[in-house]
């Protein structure tokens, strides 16, 4: 008898037939005698339908008291389909019982909008699988230390799932989503995109991090810390199938790297559409910039991913870098009121219509020429880059968003991902 822990996403959970069709699984792997625990996403479409509610009747910056609503409001979609979940459990002729995560307790900060879990406090959830229920947690939600309903930033029911694992020392995590697995791209932008049968721990946290949103990147950080057998697969087989072969299916993230196996120079291609540019032209080049820039920045909680330096000429330099979108016009609102007249800069500028395209791959530790042959497919394409940044692992350009699938499918073909490996 194992401890598994069952994700299901929104489009898996998205009508009552689906829902039915997840019990009748989990159904299934109850019965072959694992203890089971579910966490479920809310049900495809709600959590946009909730924050949209909440767009159309707010006004000015968001602010924490805000962004405490739109917890207490986003957290119900999970509930919602938690709730329908144990229910259709019940009918499967299942002991089922459903907990938000302020039962659990799942128990974050109070950053809201994007808190992280602390502990979990998993007694109620032992004594319920001890008793042969299947327990349902809802996911992408928590409690604060106040007593607050705070959420883990969207896609977060995979950081629940992972996080509720590891707590309980599961044998395996299983994320069922829409699609089979984790693939060499986003199969919904590159058709002839491959599964990958196994990926490392590694490569899946820079996927992660890149944009891959089919987990979410603390998600893959949790499994990391705790070891947690973690697996990708889809909720559209057919429930029946065997659940042996269910088992297998998909993808697994392993966290040793095989020496034996011929690693790919490049194993995916990852893209992220949500950040924009910011530039602060004609800054003075001179000692503490980047900190008088960047510090203003960071002070306001706004992130920084990919940052640039022009070389200066006449004593004056451009400065560059990239924020989430959401930040976007706080960060140039901020730098335009307190860093334009301290720094006696020309000028702020920025672009929202940008991406950043990045080739993901371990072997890119111990081949050369990787990132050259990037740049050299992206110009043969004819599209400008306009910021690099690279790691052991990894390469990412900022380009103009509208060649984003040019460039992964060109990037993609290039490094033969459509192939399969050796
Ligand atoms: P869920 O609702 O199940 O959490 P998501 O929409 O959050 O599902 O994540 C699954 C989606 O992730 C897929 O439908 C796919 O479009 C996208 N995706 C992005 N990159 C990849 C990748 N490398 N492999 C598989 N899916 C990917
Ligand atoms: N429902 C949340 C979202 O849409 C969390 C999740 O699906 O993982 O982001
Ligand atoms: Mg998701």
């Amino acid at each position: 008898m194992a401890l598994i822990v069952h994700k299901y996403g929104g489009t898996s959970m998205g009508s009552t037939e689906r829902i039915r069709n997840v019990a009748k699984r989990v159904a299934k792997w109850a019965r072959a005698g694992h203890q089971m625990v579910v966490v479920p996403s809310a049900m495809s479409g709600e959590t946009n339908r909730l924050l949209g509610l909440a767009k159309e009747l707010a006004s000015g910056t968001p602010n924490d008291e805000h962004n405490r609503e739109l917890d207490m409001l986003a957290s119900t979609g999970e509930q919602a389909s938690s709730a329908l979940l144990a229910i259709a459990l019940q009918s499967e002729g299942l002991q089922a019982v459903s907990y938000a995560g302020w039962q659990v307790q799942v128990k974050t900060d109070s950053a809201f909008t994007k808190a992280r879990i602390e502990r979990i406090d998993d007694e109620r959830v032992r004594a319920d699988l001890d008793a042969g229920k299947v327990v349902v947690i809802t996911g992408f939600q928590g409690v604060d230390d106040a007593g607050n309903i705070t959420t883990l930033g969207r896609g977060g029911s995979d950081t629940s799932a992972v996080a509720i694992a590891a707590a309980m020392k599961a044998n395996e995590c299983l994320i069922y989503t829409d699609v089979d697995g984790v693939y060499t791209t986003d199969p919904r932008v590159e058709p002839d995109a491959r599964r990958l049968a196994t990926v490392s721990f590694e490569e899946m946290l820079e996927m992660a991090s890149l944009g891959s949103k089919v987990l979410q990147i603390r998600s893959v950080e949790f499994a990391g810390k705790y070891k947690v057998p973690l697996r990708v697969l889809s909720s559209f087989t057919p429930w029946d199938i065997d659940i042996n072969e269910e088992a297998k299916s998909g993808t697994l993230i392993t966290f040793e790297e095989d020496e034996n196996m011929e690693q790919a120079v490049v194993s995916g291609i990852a893209f992220n559409r949500d950040e924009a540019k910011i530039s602060v032209l004609g800054v003075p080049d001179k000692p503490g910039i980047a900190y008088h820039i960047l510090g203003a920045v960071a002070d306001a909680n706004i992130e920084v991913d990919v940052i640039i330096q022009n070389l200066s000429k006449d004593g004056r330099t451009d400065f560059s870098f990239t924020v989430h979108r959401n930040d976007y016009a706080r960060a140039v609102d901020l730098l335009k009121a307190k860093v334009l007249p301290t720094l006696g800069a020309a000028d702020i500028v920025g672009d929202t219509k940008i991406c950043k395209v990045s080739i993901v791959g371990i072997g890119m530790r111990s081949h050369v020429g990787v990132a050259s042959k990037m740049f050299r497919v992206l110009s043969e394409e004819g599209i400008n880059i306009q910021m690099i940044s690279t790691s052991e692992i990894k390469t990412s350009v900022v380009i103009d968003e509208k060649y984003m699938e040019l460039a992964v499918r060109a990037l993609h073909k290039a490094f033969d991902l459509d192939q399969p490996a050796a």
